[in-house]
């Protein structure tokens, strides 16, 4: 498994670059490593690296994983499209739930939450690029999105998350990253508890460096191709 030690040892050097290159520190930024759909054997190499925040968008496979991997020390990230009847399995184990846009969605976080005896941190997504087939709620409408988590008790908003369409054109996929982290700066004036900036992978994370990212959620560029058809 020698290739995600040097796929992350090459993916560390770049964000350690980008982030000089925008005046940031490098321990700024959380690499979370996406590893939905491959073995926990990549998830061992990588944590044997010094990985520590994984994340999984199905809550079937966070399940089975966080139950194979007994006793490590992992923060889970949960970062897939969110099944209201499948939210009993992520809050127990995920540190952070990165994809909550729809109302039913703060609900049930909260109710299983609290059954828990727990405040379940999670961020919003949001939909910059305007694109139908995106998640997400549009930028205008966050705020009051954020002022309706505020009302559930053992949920905690911390940032808000984006993806940027996939395209050559780096100038558009700024502009996006460049937005969210104005939405963030703006409403962290008044909600002091949102400071994460989730956005950046595989092919835009340099960029999302740039526009000020704390958390990139990186994944075949650190473990290679997903087959889908074993996978999720
Ligand atoms: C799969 C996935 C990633 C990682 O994508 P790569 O291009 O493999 O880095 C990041 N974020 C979300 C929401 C994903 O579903």
């Amino acid at each position: 498994m020698e290739f995600i030690k040097s796929n992350l040892d090459f993916v560390n050097e770049k964000i350690k670059e980008s982030a000089e290159r925008s005046n940031r520190q490098f321990d700024e930024i959380r690499l979370v490593a996406v590893s939905k759909t491959f073995p926990v054997d990549y998830i061992k190499a990588a944590y044997e690296y010094g990985i520590k925040n994984f994340g999984e968008n199905k809550a079937q496979e966070l399940r089975a994983k966080h139950q194979e991997l007994e006793g490590y020390d992992i923060t889970w990230h949960f970062i897939g499209r969110i099944q209201t009847n499948k939210v009993k399995y992520i809050v127990p184990i995920a540190e952070y739930i990165h994809s909550v846009y729809r109302e039913k969605e703060l609900k049930e976080i909260d109710k299983i939450a609290k059954k828990h005896n727990k405040i379940q941190k999670i961020l919003i997504e949001v939909n910059v690029s305007g694109e139908e087939t995106k998640g997400g709620i549009v930028p205008e409408e966050v705020e009051e999105f954020i002022k309706m988590a505020m009302h559930y008790e053992n949920l905690e908003v911390v940032g808000l998350m984006t993806m940027a369409p996939y395209t050559d054109d780096k100038g558009l996929i700024k502009n996006i990253f460049d937005k969210l982290r104005e939405l963030r700066d703006k409403l962290n004036v008044k909600y002091k508890k949102i400071t994460e900036l989730s956005m950046g992978m595989s092919n835009d994370y340099e960029i999302a460096v740039e526009s000020g990212t704390t958390m990139v959620r990186i994944g075949s560029l650190i473990f290679g191709k997903r087959n889908y058809t074993t996978g999720g």
